[in-house]
């Protein structure tokens, strides 16, 4: 292979390539692959941003608050209902 003879041709194509992104779990932040960690929430394995996430989502499940922080987190990604719009008085 190409690559193979110029290793070096392939860490620069790595350094430049778009790192994969993911979302948090806990806050919903976009992040890079490479700064993953992993944390057993409720039996599943979650990806999160960071060891901060991390904790947050330990300390809840310690503390019993699963399903509080699950309805919160179902409701705000609830899209908002559109305004009434009422129809002006016409002169
Ligand atoms: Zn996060």
């Amino acid at each position: 292979m190409f690559f193979a003879r110029f290793p070096f041709v392939a860490q620069i194509t790595r350094l430049f390539a778009p790192s994969e992104r993911l979302v948090c779990y806990h806050c919903d932040e976009r992040y890079r692959k490479s700064k993953n960690v992993d944390v057993v929430f409720q039996g599943v394995r979650r990806q999160v941003c960071c060891h901060g996430c991390a904790a947050v989502l330990q300390t809840i499940e310690q503390q019993g608050l699963v399903q509080d922080y699950l309805q919160t987190k179902q409701s705000n990604h609830v899209i908002a209902p559109a305004p009434t719009i009422y129809p002006t008085a016409v002169d």
